[in-house]
């Protein structure tokens, strides 16, 4: 992470937001968006997903939309894929990160990829050793994704060691990072502290750790503060809270971008993001937005009086 920021805030609306939602953005409509957050300072966006069009028609257009992405100057772009292929076609397109997909939970890696998590585990050292085998993608971070680390739909409680044998061995296989997520909306700030404390005691602090939470039960910025205290200082959010939970209709569900840079900056943590600039940019997003409902209090209430975000006094 570059040193003039204190915590990296990683958009996924592009993927994660627009994926769970009807409308279809134009290429065209997510570059405006993606163009306008990266001005605004955000550093790292996943922008597409490597899945199959026919499952997901508002990701079809992503190796376009990555190859325009990594146009950009400064931004960081990845892409999750969840097997070889797609991992493929998303090194191909230019990603500079690959986020490939697994749940800890036995019971939901199989309802959505149909292998089981040992499977996942093999797949998984066999995208490492792809990046390895071609030269033209040395460069080129894969990261594990850990869906369902706080909690299942399917089997409920998700116990800590299952959570740790996953972590330890997407690092065995070579994972450059991981990021930990609470797919569903479990998680609660206690048991956030305990899992991230107990994770960098497994696998050290070497190895970059992304948190990805969900608002669904209004605990999403308690989590984030819960897992800063622990040392994470990366965080997905998905601007205007985007993309609700599949889970449970009609409740929200990523952080919401705009309110998470506002909690971290008015703590005096530099993110680099400009908060008027992320709000022209929910703007841009919204005006595509075929009824669907976005998240978010910042929006409402603005900053209060006299307030000076971290990165602009610095
Ligand atoms: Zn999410």
């Amino acid at each position: 992470m570059k040193r003039d920021i204190d915590v990296l805030v990683s958009e996924v609306g592009p993927r994660d937001g627009l994926q769970s939602i009807q409308t279809i953005f134009t290429t065209e409509g997510k570059m405006d968006w993606i163009r306008r957050e990266a001005a605004a300072g955000v550093r790292q966006m996943q922008v597409g997903s490597f899945v199959n069009p026919k499952l997901l028609p508002q990701m079809a257009d992503s190796a376009e939309v990555v190859g325009q992405s990594v146009l950009i100057e400064g931004l960081i772009v990845s892409a999750l894929v969840p097997n070889m292929k797609g991992a493929v076609n998303g090194l191909a397109a230019g990603a500079h990160q690959i986020g490939v997909v697994m749940s800890v939970s036995e019971a939901h890696n199989q309802a959505n990829i149909r292998r089981t998590v040992q499977e996942s585990l093999n797949g998984f050292a066999e995208i490492v050793k792809y990046r390895d085998d071609n030269p033209e993608y040395r460069d080129r971070v894969i990261s594990g994704g850990m869906a369902t680390s706080f909690g299942c739909t399917i089997s409920g409680a998700v116990p800590l060691k299952d959570v740790m044998r996953v972590a330890e061995g997407l690092v065995q296989r070579g994972a450059d990072r991981l990021n930990v997520a609470d797919t569903v909306g479990y998680a609660n700030p206690k048991q956030v502290r305990d899992l991230f404390t107990e994770l960098y005691r497994t696998i050290g602090t070497d190895i970059p750790v992304g948190a990805h939470f969900h608002d669904t039960r209004g605990l999403g910025l308690a989590n984030v503060f819960a897992a800063l205290d622990a040392g994470v200082r990366e965080f997905d959010s998905c601007l205007g809270g985007l993309g609700g939970c599949p889970y449970a209709p009609g409740a929200s569900g990523n952080i919401v971008t705009e309110d998470l840079v506002f909690m971290l900056e008015a703590q005096g943590m530099r993110t680099g993001v400009d908060l008027d600039g992320l709000l022209e940019a929910r703007e841009i997003m919204e005006r595509q937005l075929k009824g669907e409902p976005v998240h978010g209090t910042y929006i409402n209430a603005g900053p209060p009086k006299g307030f000076t975000p971290a990165t602009a006094a610095a």
